[in-house]
């Protein structure tokens, strides 16, 4: 791969010996997420830098899944390690019923840039427990129970985040009794209604949408939470007029309006927040990964006027000993201030709008094996088919194939770590990815794909 303007040296021998340690501690010891542990052989990363990462071997790779999309600043950000380390030295942790300096300002900064009134920020871990304590503010502030959450949707790990969730990681771990019920999103490539416009789709779906608050018993619905742009599901963006439509749904039926914003949110579409991309204000905003690019675990959810005055009195039955912890916190501060420095949300919509964008629309127009390209800034999604008027996907729902693993082989062979699931390839790098950083990834892809026109009937 072209090497262009990095000069950033690879890991050192001694680097590679202790990754090659870890690798052997790691199959002894590591129990992985979602995954058969025996037969797993994972990679190595024995480096990290800007948009790189290094292998066991010393191999660079341009990472294009910001690992789980969540380094949105790229690695090692110096800002930002700076930004910890000053906070190990002053106060390494405090209980949450504490005034912390760093928590304050991270909370302040959130609320700042988050849409509407979500002025009051709770801190979690990250995502699920996020989406978990939004549910409960929803199911607290509206004495209802049920959650009507989308298919095609991922909130998160934790039981009733889980459940909520309309992916396939759901199905081993339903037990139907967490008062969810799913709806079909509006997913114009495949539309569950048939639709032929984009119009058509929004209409059909929201009118599937108040069917669903209808036949549920609009009493017993405390919330409807939707991701603004479903991440993991295949980066699939609302029809116009879709969101806001939903919005309106809640507002007649008295449901809180939950934006599930853990994989959009920070800059991810181009926008800090992706709601602001339909104009729309949720009612509880939930949010993790790219606050602090993942650099210390941190999520939270963004609190309107009215649910906190549910509140103001009362008090919240929920908390965590980590909740705003400093040293995640103090991440938080450093990377919003340094995303706003370096412009980092304007480059990820001029990448989408100027490089992305047009990009991928011509590699769709070369390569027969992507049925659909789609996305904004730096989050896109490449679906790939074995025919494009079947649309008959190159990995069936919930799997994998080996024509997908094929083409994850080749993209890594030419030096790009990608973020795949089912039959898609996403392009999700750093915020602060270079034009010629972007441009190098795309000619990756470019030549990766031929691996798939290979296997298009
Ligand atoms: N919500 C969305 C949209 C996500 O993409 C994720 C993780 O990928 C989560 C929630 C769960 O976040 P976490 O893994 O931090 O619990």
């Amino acid at each position: 791969m072209n090497t262009t303007g990095t000069g950033i040296s690879g890991p050192s021998e001694a680097e590679i010996a202790e990754g090659l340690r870890a690798y052997d501690l790691d199959r002894e010891h590591v129990f992985h997420s979602w995954s058969a542990q025996a037969s797993l052989k994972p990679m190595t990363v024995t480096k990290t830098e800007g948009p790189f990462v290094w292998d066991g071997e010393g191999r660079r790779l341009l990472d294009f899944s910001s690992q789980m999309v969540n380094t949105n600043i790229g690695h090692q950000h110096p800002a930002v390690v700076q930004a910890i380390r000053d906070q190990a030295e002053k106060i390494c942790t405090i209980a949450p019923s504490h005034v912390n300096a760093a928590r304050s300002e991270a909370a302040r900064l959130i609320a700042e840039l988050a849409p509407g009134d979500l002025n009051h920020i709770f801190f979690t871990n990250g995502g699920a427990d996020a989406n978990e304590h939004a549910i409960r503010m929803a199911r607290l502030h509206t004495g209802r129970r049920k959650v009507l959450s989308a298919y095609r949707s991922y909130h998160g790990g934790t039981e009733l985040a889980v459940n909520v969730t309309g992916d396939p990681r759901r199905f081993a771990n339903d037990h139907g009794d967490a008062g969810v019920a799913h709806f079909m999103p509006a997913y114009p490539y495949r539309s569950y209604f048939n639709s032929t416009s984009e119009t058509e789709e929004t209409q059909r779906a929201l009118r599937h949408l108040e069917d669903v608050i209808l036949l549920e018993g609009p009493q017993t619905i405390a919330a409807i939470i939707l991701e603004t742009v479903p991440g993991t599901a295949g980066i699939y963006l609302p029809p116009p007029g879709y969101l806001q439509g939903v919005r309106e749904l809640a507002d007649r039926y008295g449901i809180v309006y939950i934006a599930d914003e853990v994989m959009a949110g920070f800059g991810r579409t181009g926008a800090w927040f992706a709601v602001e991309h339909w104009d729309v204000r949720p009612d509880l905003m939930t949010f993790a990964k790219g606050v602090n690019s993942g650099y210390v675990p941190l999520g939270g959810v963004a609190i309107s006027e009215a649910i906190y005055q549910t509140f103001a009195e009362r008090p919240y039955p929920g908390g965590l000993t980590y909740s705003g912890h400093p040293l995640a916190c103090a991440a938080a501060v450093a990377t919003i201030q340094t995303m706003t420095s370096e412009k980092m949300v304007d480059n990820a919509a001029h990448l989408g709008t100027d490089i992305f964008g047009p990009g991928l629309q011509e590699i769709a127009e070369r390569h027969p094996s992507v049925g659909d390209v789609r996305g904004l800034g730096c989050f896109w999604a490449i679906e790939l088919v074995k025919n494009r008027d079947t649309k008959e996907p190159l990995a069936e729902y919930g799997g994998s194939s080996p024509e997908m693993n094929e083409l994850i082989g080749a993209l890594k062979a030419a030096g790009m770590l990608p973020f795949a699931n089912f039959n898609r390839i996403h392009v999700a790098p750093p915020l602060n990815l270079t034009d010629e950083q972007a441009r190098e990834g795309l000619e990756i892809i470019d030549t990766a794909l031929t691996v798939a026109d290979a296997h298009t009937v």
